[in-house]
């Protein structure tokens, strides 16, 4: 049987105890209608949604005013009743999901109001925040440093009319551009939390005067002042603490202050160690060298950037140029350019905190001099010459580097990456690879190929020549550098491609390829005649 939505929501809410005060009109697009729940008390609701359902439905106290002291209940009175992960209900069922959410939302309140009457307001300090910014005039604004009382604060404020200005971020003045005001920020924590401000009470002076004396004498004094002032508060919450800021004017008349304009703000968290949190991962306090920023090596350090690493030093003396640009991190706009130095902008630019340094020459330039790399942990060689890592490999056997080495190399046409690590006085390096294979060939024991193939294509002559691997290949090949920069083991690994598109073009695959399509290589590489690393 049909059963029309309206009065199937209106069975669905009187289920759990609901009635709308209105008959039901519902209609595709925005839906509008307040209710009556009642549980410990009557909650006087407004539901809105649209349709068709893709989201779950907003609930607000038809009067926010009511939601004073009560948790989960933002300034305009919407009710926080799912953290809207994982969420997948049927959209299709409407009549039971908006239920669902009214009942969900008459628990949270009936806790909310359990709480407040036991005088417990922890829930509702700690999402101090969400309720700031649920202030309908709050803006948000970027904050690159973690406030301390130590360190001056600067806002950068652009002037919207002549009593209107705007924050648009906060630091320590040294990003700010030199040609926009910049505006002292007085950066003012308070010992006592205070309570979010009550529906429509922001703009009464009384809560914010109350804010201001709980901040204390400084803040009082600053208040006083004829003029603008920007006050960023910081208080306590169970885990870190709560940032929200104030833009307003103190106007005086004889003796009395009065403050107008009264504008908040919030702040977006934009320094390192906070947005690395979310992540997952803390920072890495390691720098690591990236000898060779073509394909592989550029899509290592961008990896190894998101990853916490905090240090970098580039090094490649090659340009970028259009033949680069399907294969490597770097786009057009950086085409002509030293590939180190418009690495270092990207990288620098996407990632607040990192540094990178740059060296435009060749790797036996930046490795003549041992001051270089005694700064670094690790040393990544992805310069798509084995003998050149090879030699540097030997090198660091021969003169005992402290520094880990990390060699990547691609196979041709998607058959796939190897990655070895090794420190001098641990066996097991590049060079094991080659041992055994004959002095005569540059083969190694590992290939993917069956040796003796062409493989590189030309598509101009002889100067053109270059392997087919694709964007993809490198990433894959990068992730398996970076898995081992930062495990900081040593060892090989690989992965291994379809070998479809080789056989396709005629080529043979190795038996090893084949075995490590099947089962990812875990052996030790070590060969004991190595030259190199056995003693
Ligand atoms: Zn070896």
């Amino acid at each position: 049987m049909y059963v029309p939505i309206d009065q199937a929501l209106t069975a669905a809410l009187a289920s759990i105890g609901a009635n709308a005060t209105a008959p039901l009109n519902l209609e595709r697009g925005r839906n509008s209608f307040e209710l009556v729940a009642t549980d410990s008390v009557a909650w006087h609701l407004k539901v809105t949604f649209e349709l068709p359902l893709t989201v779950l439905p907003s609930i607000f106290l038809a009067a926010p005013a009511e939601g004073e002291g009560l948790a989960h209940v933002s300034y305009t009175g919407c009710i926080c009743y799912s953290d809207h992960e994982g969420e997948g209900f049927d959209p299709t069922n409407v009549e039971n999901v908006v239920a669902f959410a009214v009942a969900r939302a008459v628990a949270v309140l009936e806790d909310s109001l359990r709480k407040k009457h036991a005088g417990d307001f922890q829930a509702l300090l700690d999402e101090f925040e969400g309720y700031w910014h649920s202030i309908p005039d709050c803006y948000m604004v970027p904050l690159a440093t973690a406030p301390v009382a130590e360190n001056q604060l600067y806002a950068q404020v652009q002037q919207i009319h002549s009593k209107r200005a705007r924050i648009l971020a906060l630091d320590q003045g040294i990003g700010i551009d030199a040609k926009t005001p910049r505006r002292k920020v007085h950066f003012l924590p308070i010992a006592s939390a205070v309570m979010p401000p009550a529906n429509g009470e922001l703009l009464q002076n009384g809560w914010l005067q109350n804010l201001i004396d709980q901040a204390g004498p400084v803040a009082q004094h600053i208040s006083k002042q004829h003029g603008s002032h920007i006050f960023l508060f910081a208080q306590a919450r169970t885990e870190g603490e709560s940032l929200f800021g104030v833009m307003f004017t103190t106007v005086r008349s004889g003796s009395h202050a009065k403050l107008t304009r009264v504008h908040p703000f919030g702040v977006q968290r934009a320094w390192r160690d906070y947005l690395l949190a979310r992540t997952g991962v803390s920072q890495v306090k390691q720098c690591v060298a990236i000898i060779g920023c073509g394909a592989l090596g550029s899509r290592v350090a961008e990896q190894l950037a998101t990853s916490g690493i905090d240090e970098l030093i580039l090094i490649d003396f090659d340009y970028f140029s259009y033949d680069n640009i399907y294969r490597h991190i770097l786009g057009r706009n950086s085409v002509g350019q030293r590939k180190v130095y418009a690495l270092k902008h990207e990288l620098e630019i996407k990632h607040p905190g990192l540094l990178v340094h740059t060296f435009t020459g060749t790797a036996e330039q930046w490795l003549c001099d041992p001051a270089r790399r005694q700064v670094c942990q690790t040393i990544v060689l992805t310069t798509g010459q084995l003998a050149l890592e090879r030699e540097i490999t030997q090198q660091a056997f021969a003169e005992c580097w402290s520094q880990r080495l990390v060699s990547g190399w691609l196979e041709p046409l998607g058959l796939g990456g190897h990655v070895i690590a090794s420190k001098a006085g641990v066996s097991g390096c590049l060079e094991c690879l080659f041992t055994d294979v004959g002095c005569s060939r540059p083969d190694m024991r590992v290939a993917f190929l069956i040796p003796g193939q062409q493989v590189s294509r030309n598509l101009t002559g002889c100067g053109g020549r270059f392997v087919p691997y694709s964007a993809l290949h490198a990433t894959e090949t990068a992730l398996h550098v970076c898995k081992m920069v930062l495990a900081g083991t040593t060892g090989y690994r690989c992965w291994a491609g379809d070998p479809a598109a080789a056989i396709a073009e005629g080529l043979s695959v190795t038996r090893w390829h084949e075995r490590c399509r099947n089962l990812p290589p875990n052996e030790p590489i070590a060969h004991r005649d190595c030259p190199c690393c056995s003693s």
